[in-house]
């Protein structure tokens, strides 16, 4: 309650920032280039010192649960009727997986929103909740249905991989056309359909690490609450928990033909995102959108993309939910390495436009 106070308080875009810890590949150099304070990060690099100011910091020793306990506030929103966005953003390597689905013995942020919220559901008296999930792989431009059947998928390969068309309602809510939307009764069923698309994601790939680090995977639960009597109308939120692609640059790396590509078309939607989430930043406030331009609930966004000229499809994906009315959390993934020092900086400059 009074956390959510202080969300609301603070506008609707949060930054997070989590620094990975090092792991044995790493090569370690002292002095080491990152370090952070309470709510900054600093950089020090042939002399120059940057500060990177966040609305939270997770430092390298932060475990998942130090995590969650700062994501929960937002799912209460979620479950207020709030459109939600979660998004982990970083260079590969860097951890967005790890914070996003985490492993076994140390769950991330997916499992235990889950879990949370059938938790906090169960004892919720004046309404009752239904929730239903869907999962999507965003490639090249192209969307691929998670939880399709291995058999719809085999009979109609072109439409799971790449048609699922992308609509927007009268009331400016985003339908993507023909994606599988399971109902999740409880926490067990979640976590089976949740454990499924996971598999489904890695399978279509010859490597794993290829498929995180070039397509961004998108979680998307529906939230349906209806109050006690049988005429209240349901109010439909929507929950997505995003991995984004590896923000990285690809010149560095020698990419050429089919992987420079993918890696512009990452590039692309990632500099999509972070263009709407600087303008919403920029015009909150002192622009009421709503007044002016007679928009209702998550059109701002449409109309800052169409001025913007863009339309990368992760953005008409999260249009609804990045807007007016919606909650955004983004994480952005840093390695606290000095061969990386280039690439944290341009993920640190990304944040501070979207600040
Ligand atoms: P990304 O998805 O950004 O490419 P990963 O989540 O795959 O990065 O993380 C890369 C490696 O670092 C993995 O082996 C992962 O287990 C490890 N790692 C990342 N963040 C942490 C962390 N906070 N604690 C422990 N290990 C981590
Ligand atoms: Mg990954």
């Amino acid at each position: 309650e009074t956390l959510n106070k202080i969300i609301d308080i603070k506008g609707t875009i949060r930054v997070f920032c989590r620094v990975r810890p090092f792991l044995s590949t790493d090569k370690r150099r002292t002095p080491e280039p990152i370090s952070s304070e309470l709510d900054r990060v600093i950089v020090t690099s042939s002399g120059s010192r940057k500060e990177f100011g966040f609305d939270k910091i997770f430092h390298q020793e932060a475990n998942q649960e130090d995590v969650f306990v700062d994501v929960e506030p937002i799912l209460r929103s979620a479950l207020d009727g709030h459109n939600v966005s979660i998004l982990a953003y970083g260079q590969t390597g860097t951890g967005k997986t790890f914070t996003m689905d985490g492993t076994t013995v140390q769950p991330g942020i997916v499992p235990r929103a889950l879990k949370q919220l059938f938790q906090q559901v169960s004892s919720d008296k004046s309404f009752s909740y239904t929730f239903s999930m869907s999962m999507l792989e965003v490639y090249m431009g192209n969307l691929r249905d998670l939880l399709a059947s291995k058999l719809a998928l085999r009979a109609n390969e072109t439409v799971s991989r790449c048609n699922l068309n992308i609509q927007t309602d009268p009331k400016g809510s985003v339908e993507i056309e023909g994606l599988t939307q399971v109902e999740i009764p409880d926490f067990a069923k979640s976590r089976w359909w949740y454990m499924k698309g996971r598999r489904a994601r890695s399978t279509s790939w010859t490597n794993v690490n290829e498929a995180s680090s070039r397509s961004h995977c998108l979680t998307r639960i529906v939230i349906s609450r209806r109050g006690d009597t049988p005429e209240a109308k349901p109010k439909i939120s929507k929950l997505w928990m995003v991995d984004l692609g590896g923000s990285e640059r690809l010149l560095k790396t020698g990419a050429t033909g089919q992987t420079l590509d993918e890696g512009r078309a990452i590039n692309l939607s990632l500099s999509a995102l972070g263009d709407v989430i600087a303008a919403l930043r920029r015009k909150k406030g002192h622009v009421p959108y709503r007044q002016v331009l007679g928009f209702k609930y998550g059109h701002v966004c449409t109309f800052i993309l169409k001025r913007l000229g863009i339309n990368s499809k992760l953005t008409q994906i999260l249009k609804d939910s990045l807007g007016v009315g919606s909650k955004v959390l983004m994480l952005v993934h840093i390695s606290p390495c000095q061969e990386d020092l280039e690439e944290t900086i341009c993920s640190l400059s990304f944040a501070k436009r979207a600040k």
